[in-house]
């Protein structure tokens, strides 16, 4: 086994510290790389409280994983020793479903093995994440990361890029749609850069003015403050799409009123309770409400590619590990410009 050291938390009451902990010996087509930086999503903090579901104690959180590879197994062709190296919320699937063979693991009907709070395909040793100094993980799940990018900024790609990456991408949005990302945190602004990147007419709808001014700098062409009646007024029937990236309860048949006739309101934020939609929000401009989970490997690394191509990283803020329940008391204050960065060699 490889010695790893790590924060953990041990139970959903206690804060996350240091520990020690164990990965499995590199198999025939394992990678091991040791990780650099690790970004820091809103899912680590629902997860480590229990806000969805009772989680795996001791819990290792972090799927926005990126460093540089150290091993690899006898059978590895894609990658070598010292080679940039990333993974993301999952590490590993069936494989031999009808969604994995589509390359859309993150929808295995077996259910995709998570990258921490999860069990490995043998169903009970438990998965550890990124918030740690290394990882072992099979082959087809490890990304290629490419060296133009700043690594740090590069990071959240893993999560938050590829989820607002993905539904844009399903739903074809781009030129000549009116796009409105809600919530402007880790995942609206990776939404804002890929919304203006693919050509659409992108609006952000926040709860917080203070962040007008980088929302257009992100390239955001609207903003509006939800939390004014009147701005809120003057944006019904607007959009073609909503992306709700919010993490806590909100009113959807509010938002549902901004959108167009025909228009999709596509939720990957996922607050802890369930809302209540009335049928009425939906029937009215035959709208539809819609989900959409990260995204599948191939998928990932296409949105990989497409950053390095366009230059597009995420706007981060490095933190020392020590600092990292300083910094989910920030995210619950929807205090994060827009991401923060945990660099590991403060572990
Ligand atoms: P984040 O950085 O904390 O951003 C969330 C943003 O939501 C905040 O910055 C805030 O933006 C807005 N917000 C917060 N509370 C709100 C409220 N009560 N009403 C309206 N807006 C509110 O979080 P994140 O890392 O981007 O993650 C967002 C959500 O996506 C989380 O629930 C996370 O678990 C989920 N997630 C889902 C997937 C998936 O595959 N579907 C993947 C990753 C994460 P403003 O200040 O602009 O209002
Ligand atoms: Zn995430």
């Amino acid at each position: 086994m490889i010695p790893v050291k790590g924060y953990a938390a041990q139970d959903p009451q206690t804060d996350l510290a240091p520990w020690s902990f164990e990965r499995r010996e590199v198999g025939p087509h394992d990678v091991q790389f040791d990780i650099l930086f690790c970004g820091v999503c809103h899912s680590d903090l629902h997860q480590i409280k229990n806000d969805w579901f009772p989680g795996i104690f001791p819990m290792v959180p972090g799927h926005e994983i990126v460093g540089r590879v150290v091993k690899v197994g006898d059978h590895v062709k894609n990658f070598k020793v010292g080679d940039l190296a990333g993974t993301g919320c999952m590490v590993d699937s069936c494989q031999v479903c009808e969604n994995c063979k589509q390359d859309l693991e993150q929808y295995c009907l077996e259910g995709s093995t998570l990258t921490y709070n999860s069990y490995e395909r043998d169903g009970k040793t438990p998965t550890y994440g990124g918030y740690s100094n290394s990882i072992v993980v099979r082959e087809e799940f490890v990304l290629h990361i490419s060296e133009k990018l700043d690594l740090a900024a590069t990071a959240p790609l893993l999560c938050a890029g590829i989820t607002t990456y993905s539904p844009l991408r399903h739903w074809q949005v781009g030129k000549g749609h009116k796009l409105a990302v809600l919530g402007l945190g880790g995942l609206g602004h990776m939404a804002v850069k890929f919304g203006v990147a693919f050509g659409a007419d992108v609006t952000v709808l926040s709860t917080s003015p203070g962040k007008e001014a980088d929302a257009k700098k992100l390239g955001a062409h609207h903003f509006v403050v939800t939390t004014d009646p009147e701005q809120l007024k003057a944006a019904q029937g607007s959009y073609d799409f909503i992306l709700d990236t919010v993490s806590a309860e909100h009113d959807f048949n509010m938002y549902l009123g901004l959108l167009r006739t025909n228009g999709v309101h596509i939720c990957v934020g996922v607050p802890p309770k369930p809302a209540a939609v009335a049928a009425f929000s939906l029937i009215g401009g035959r709208k539809s409400l819609a989900g959409s989970s990260i995204g599948g490997i191939a998928e990932t690394q296409e949105m990989l590619d497409f950053c390095a191509e366009h230059d597009i990283v995420s706007d981060i803020e490095i933190i020392d590990i020590k600092n990292i329940t300083e910094s989910y008391k920030r995210m619950l204050k929807g205090d994060v410009r827009y991401r923060f960065v945990i660099d590991m060699s403060t572990l």
